[in-house]
């Protein structure tokens, strides 16, 4: 049977302790042993089935962290409290004092900022680099590299990194690539692709109801053993764990996710269209005129669509706030950051999410002062919504 990142989903057979059609709630933070040789054995990863104390391992956060391995189809996954604290815990597992990373240039402005930043308190250094310039990526790799770094649509620029081409590059060197998936759930398996770790902000599409943050980390059995080893796991010993009750609510709406990408991705391909045909400066990676297309025709799951995140240049941050301003007011949406919502959400990245990326850095990678990322909605009429941004176009002076 073909993969199916849906279908993974669905058949995960996940009960709870009566039977229940949704597993249990594990609301303890320790376990009690009737052997204390069990217990030993348990602090020693050998006794399947056993949990030990919920910063290590608790089963709602199994059961959560069991349905993201499925759906990226890798061996196993871990979840954690943000989406940062699983980027933050993938790279300090990677990546010790004296390392490099070589990075894209374009990520979400949190993970910019904690490399250019607070990596190098550790003496972790990175380049960043075009992550569509495969050469520039071979030229920046050094004898330290330890990760190549990116995300699969890049935030904001929805750059498409080409994940087999980077995977070939990062095992010709021996190094591991790092790949945060959160603007594709569904769209592309990147561990299916070459990738050696999955990072996710689950806080986005996955969990797709704002009502918290959460983050996921995908790979082989071995790198989460690594990651949770009692004595050197980055997430046992920096702790960045997930509480049981979010893993219950966020793996319940992970029973949607197909359904929503798919709507959020129609909704999306209208409005990218409808900004080109009303000669707005556009970025859709669905468009064929986008840079990425072929690049993510190649990777990915054709029923989930090219996604729901679009972004439109209106030349000046001024211009892009009366905008938002107005596209608020008529109800297009909420002028928020954050992205994945059942609403479209907008926010003008340079002064928001990546407000952490220097004004010469957000130049270099072409991030125009009034570009408006928008994270299109499930709305049910687009065509509608579409009416109502015209109109908030026309009357700021836009078209
Ligand atoms: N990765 C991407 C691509 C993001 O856009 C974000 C947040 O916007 C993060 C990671 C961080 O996730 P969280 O806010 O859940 O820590």
């Amino acid at each position: 049977m073909k993969f199916d990142p849906a279908s993974n989903i669905q058949y995960l057979r996940q009960f709870g302790e009566y039977g229940d059609v949704n597993p249990s709630i594990t609301d303890s933070a320790t376990y009690t042993f009737m052997q204390a040789k069990t217990m030993a054995d348990t602090f020693h990863g050998e006794t399947e089935g056993c949990f030990l104390y919920s910063r290590h391992w608790n089963p709602s956060n199994k059961y959560l962290a069991d349905a993201m391995a499925a759906m990226e189809g890798t061996e196993a996954g871990w979840v954690t409290g943000s989406g940062m604290g699983a980027i933050t815990t993938a790279i300090l597992q990677l990546c010790s004092s004296g390392d490099h990373i070589v990075s894209s240039m374009t990520t979400y402005g949190g993970t910019f900022a904690f490399m250019q930043n607070w990596l190098p308190r550790f003496a972790i250094g990175v380049t960043f680099v075009d992550i569509t310039d495969l050469e520039a990526v071979k030229a920046a790799i050094r004898p330290n590299t330890k990760i190549i770094y990116t995300e699969t649509m890049t935030n904001p620029m929805l750059q498409i990194s080409d994940i087999p081409a980077l995977a070939d590059i990062a095992n010709t060197n021996g190094i591991k690539l790092v790949v945060d998936n959160t603007f594709t759930p569904m769209i592309v398996a990147p561990a299916r692709c070459g990738a050696h770790v999955v990072v996710y902000s689950l806080t986005k599409f996955v969990n797709g109801k704002n009502d918290c943050v959460a983050g996921a980390i995908c790979s082989t059995h071995e790198f989460i053993g690594q990651l949770i080893d009692v004595n050197s796991g980055t997430a046992m010993l920096i702790g960045p764990v997930l509480d049981p009750m979010r893993s219950s609510s966020i793996l319940k709406n992970m029973h949607t996710l197909h359904i929503r990408m798919k709507q959020h991705s129609y909704n999306a391909m209208f409005l990218a269209k409808k900004f080109a045909e009303a000669g707005i400066s556009i970025q859709y990676p669905g468009l064929p005129a986008h840079k990425g297309y072929e690049t993510l025709k190649k990777m990915m799951d054709p029923q989930f669509g090219f996604g729901g995140m679009i972004a439109i240049d209106l030349g000046t941050a001024a211009q892009a706030s009366k905008l938002m301003e107005k596209m608020e007011i008529e109800d297009v949406g909420y002028l928020a950051v954050s992205l994945g919502y059942f609403k479209t959400l907008f926010s003008n990245s340079g002064k928001s999410t990546s407000s952490e990326v220097p004004a010469e850095v957000q130049r270099e990678m072409g991030l125009s002062e009034g570009m408006i990322r928008f994270s299109v909605g499930l709305d049910n009429d687009i065509e509608h919504t579409w009416e109502k941004i015209y109109l908030s176009l026309q009357e700021t002076g836009c078209l």
